[in-house]
C-alpha cells in the first residue's frame, strides 16, 4: 500500500527524486527548511523552478551575452571560486584585468602614455557609469573649491533616452539630471539643446552610444565641437562622459574611422558593458579615463588587505573574477578580426530583419538606418486605428513560440508611441531570423482575424492612460 504523505520519510541517498516527500511540498518561500535534503533533490527543485522560462538565446529583449563557446565557458566555470579583490592571492588576475583595461583604452584611442592605462572594472555599465559620473562630479567640485565658489548644486545633461542607471546616479548622489527631450524629429541628443541646458554647475554631458530605447547613437563629434565653442566662450570646462554600454564594443570594430572616443577633446571618460557586445557572460563593465589626471585621488582607496597595499577604484569590493578571464579569452580568441566578423554578422541580420519587418503591412520602422545591431518599429497609425490588436498582443503571441520580443512605450514626450524592439546578438543566425519572421507573419495573420478588443489591448490602453511604464516589465533597458 502506498504511504501517506505524512508517513513518507525525508529524502535519503536511496530515495528516488520524484518519490521523495520534498517533491510533494511547495518550495520554501519564507523560512529556511528545518532539515537538509539530498543534493539531487535540491538541484531538481531549483532547476525546475526556472524550467518554464525563455531560452536565453530566444530572448531578443536583452543586450547581454547569452552565448560563449565551450572553452570560454570552461575557463569561467573553473574560475568560479576566485574573488577578484584578493589581488595578493591571485595577482595574475589583477594583471589580466589591467591588460583588459589597456586593450579597451587603446580600442578607444586613448592618448595616455602610462604603461597601465587608467580605468576600472565594474559589475556592469551601471557601476562603470556611476564611477565616470562620480569622477566628473569630484573634478568639478575640486575646481569649484579652488575657485572659492559654491558646489552644492551640481547637474548633468543627458537625452531623455537615458538608461535607468542615470536616474539612479542622480538620486543616489543628489545630482540634478537635466534631460534633453527626444522628439519625433530629434531622434537622438541634439547638441544645441544640450548646450542650452549647461551652466557653471554642469559636471558633464552624457551622450549615449547605442541608446537602449532606439538603437541609435548620439553624435559625440558634433557635441564635442559645440561644447568646445561653449567652453571657450564661458571659460567653463564641461567635459563629456560617454555611456557606450553597447556602442563601446561595436564602434571600434565596425566604424573605426568614426570619431566618437578619446580622439575628441572633451571626452574624458567612457564606460561600456563587457557583458554586452564585449561578448562575456554577466556581470562585467569597464570605465576608462583619458588620463590618470582625470581620475580624482579621492576615488582611489588604498586598502591593506590580506597582507598587501592595494589601490582600488569601484563601488564593490568582493566580486567574481571569472568575467575577467572570459574577457581576456575573447580578446585572444577572436582578435580584432573576430569581433568585427561577429558584429558584422549581427548587423547584417539586424538589417535583414529591419527591412523585412519594414515591409510587413501593419508596421513601419522608427528609423530608416540601423547603426547598431538593434532596431525598433511601430504600428502604422492608420493600421492601429482599424485593427483590434497592439504590439503587446504580438509580444504575447510570440512568447507562445518561445520568443521574447518586447513591446514598450517610448520616453517622455513621445510616450504615446508603442514600439517593439529586437536586439541581435552573437548566437542569432539568419535561419533563426527567418523562423522569427515566419512566426511574426503567422501571429499577425491570427491577430488580424480578431473580432473584438483583446484583454491585453484593453489593459494596454489603460496602461497608456496612466502613463505607467512598461520598462521593467519587459526587461527593456537591460
Ligand atoms: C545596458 C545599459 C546600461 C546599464 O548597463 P549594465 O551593464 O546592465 O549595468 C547603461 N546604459 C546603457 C546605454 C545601456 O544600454
Amino acid at each position: 500500500m502506498e504511504k501517506k504523505r505524512e508517513e513518507r520519510e525525508s529524502a535519503t541517498v536511496t530515495t528516488a527524486v520524484f518519490g521523495s516527500k520534498e517533491m510533494l511540498q511547495s518550495a520554501p518561500v519564507d523560512k529556511i527548511p528545518e532539515k537538509s535534503t539530498t543534493a539531487e533533490i535540491a538541484y531538481r527543485i531549483v532547476q525546475d523552478e526556472t524550467y518554464a522560462q525563455t531560452q536565453p538565446r530566444l530572448n531578443l529583449a536583452t543586450f547581454v551575452t547569452t552565448y560563449m563557446d565551450e572553452y570560454a565557458t570552461k575557463l569561467m566555470n573553473d574560475a568560479i571560486d576566485i574573488n577578484y579583490i584578493d589581488e595578493t592571492e591571485y595577482p595574475r588576475v589583477a594583471v589580466m584585468c589591467a591588460k583588459c583595461i589597456n586593450i579597451i583604452a587603446n580600442l578607444w584611442n586613448t592618448p595616455e602614455k602610462n604603461k597601465w592605462k587608467t580605468g576600472a572594472l565594474g559589475i556592469g555599465s551601471s557601476e562603470a557609469c556611476m564611477l565616470g559620473g562620480v569622477a566628473a562630479w569630484q573634478r568639478w567640485k575640486n575646481r569649484r573649491i579652488k575657485e572659492g565658489k559654491p558646489y552644492d548644486k551640481p547637474n548633468f545633461v543627458i537625452s531623455s533616452g537615458y538608461q535607468v542607471v542615470w536616474e539612479k546616479f542622480a538620486q543616489l548622489w543628489q545630482i540634478e539630471m537635466r534631460t534633453v527631450p527626444l522628439t519625433t524629429e530629434k531622434l537622438s541628443l541634439c547638441p544645441e539643446d544640450a548646450i542650452a541646458m549647461c551652466d557653471e554647475n554642469t559636471i558633464c554631458v552624457v551622450p549615449i552610444q547605442g541608446v537602449t530605447w532606439t538603437g541609435l547613437n548620439d553624435d559625440v563629434e558634433a557635441l564635442d565641437a559645440a561644447l568646445d565653442k561653449y567652453n571657450s566662450k564661458t571659460g567653463y570646462d564641461i567635459p563629456i562622459h560617454i555611456d557606450a554600454a553597447s556602442g563601446g564594443f561595436i564602434l571600434p570594430f565596425l566604424y573605426p574611422e568614426k570619431k566618437w572616443d578619446f580622439r575628441l577633446k572633451w571626452v574624458l571618460s567612457i564606460s561600456t558593458s563587457g557583458h554586452k557586445y564585449g561578448l562575456v557572460y554577466p556581470g562585467l563593465g569597464w570605465v576608462v579615463w583619458k588620463d590618470k589626471k582625470y581620475l580624482p585621488d579621492t576615488m582611489s582607496f588604498s586598502v591593506n588587505y590580506l597582507g598587501a597595499e592595494i589601490s582600488q577604484v569601484g563601488l564593490n569590493f568582493s566580486r567574481p573574477a571569472a568575467q575577467i578571464l572570459g574577457q581576456y579569452y575573447q580578446f585572444i580568441r577572436l582578435g580584432f578580426e573576430g569581433y568585427k566578423a561577429i558584429h558584422s554578422s549581427c548587423m547584417e541580420i539586424a538589417k535583414y530583419l529591419h527591412s523585412q519587418i519594414g515591409k510587413m503591412q501593419p508596421f513601419r520602422n522608427y528609423s530608416t538606418e540601423v547603426h547598431n545591431p538593434l532596431f525598433i518599429w511601430e504600428m502604422k497609425p492608420e493600421h492601429a486605428k482599424n485593427c483590434k490588436w497592439t504590439l503587446y498582443d504580438l509580444q504575447d503571441k510570440l512568447k507562445q513560440n518561445g520568443w521574447m520580443v518586447p513591446a514598450y512605450t517610448m520616453p517622455a514626450n513621445i510616450e504615446s508611441t508603442v514600439v517593439m524592439r529586437i536586439v541581435v546578438r552573437q548566437g542569432f543566425s539568419r535561419d533563426m531570423a527567418d523562423q522569427l519572421l515566419t512566426d511574426i507573419a503567422a501571429a499577425v495573420a491570427d491577430l488580424e482575424k480578431l473580432q473584438y478588443p483583446t484583454p491585453t489591448r484593453i489593459a494596454a490602453d489603460n496602461k497608456m492612460k496612466v502613463k505607467s511604464t512598461i520598462f521593467t516589465h519587459t526587461g527593456k533597458g537591460k
